[in-house]
């Protein structure tokens, strides 16, 4: 299979990356994935991720016609462009037929530093809220213990006293 850049007409060559199979323009460093390529992708490890980073590289966005419409590579058909992972702002060309995708050189680094920061949001977030959840929880315990220890220091007499005292808490806290 011998395409061309649909960039800039280059031939295309293939290279095989762990077993991850991209057509990559060798002039302006763009590289072309199908939907296979990127579900390996999805599960291929860090190495093979920054492998395939190197392989695009970087060059000057000069180089990149972004904007323009191009073809898919595998189909032919008018690839869209659309915005990775819907709010990223990287805006990548996505073939609508065969979900293949166009990644402009230096896309990749950009995918790349996206899915780390939303990782780390996420893993705060997360981090946020379990703390939240011990605090509620402690505060859950406390007042448990506070309760049970009235209760039981006092007997039965204790625990209605207990509860008259929450009642009149309750009133005048409102
Ligand atoms: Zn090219
Ligand atoms: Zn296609």
């Amino acid at each position: 299979m011998s395409q061309n850049c649909p960039r800039c007409s280059n031939a295309l060559e293939l290279m095989d990356i762990d077993g991850i199979k991209i057509d990559r323009c060798g002039s302006c460093r763009g590289i072309f994935l199908d939907k296979y390529e990127l579900n390996r992708m999805n599960a291929a490890s860090e190495t093979a991720i920054a492998s395939l980073n190197d392989a695009a590289g970087s060059v000057g966005a000069s180089k990149t016609a972004t904007g323009a419409k191009i073809k898919c590579v595998r189909c032919a058909a008018l690839m869209e462009t659309v915005n990775f992972s819907y709010t990223s702002g990287i805006m990548i060309d996505h073939c609508p037929a065969c979900d293949s995708v166009w990644l402009d050189s230096g896309e990749l680094a950009k995918i790349i530093e996206f899915m780390k920061a939303s990782a780390k949001m996420s893993e705060e977030e997360s981090a946020g809220y379990a703390e939240t959840l011990d605090e509620i929880k402690a505060a859950a315990k406390e007042k448990k213990e506070g309760d049970f220890r009235a209760i039981s220091s006092k007997g039965k007499m204790g625990s209605i006293v207990n509860f008259v005292y929450k009642m009149i808490d309750r009133i005048s806290g409102e």
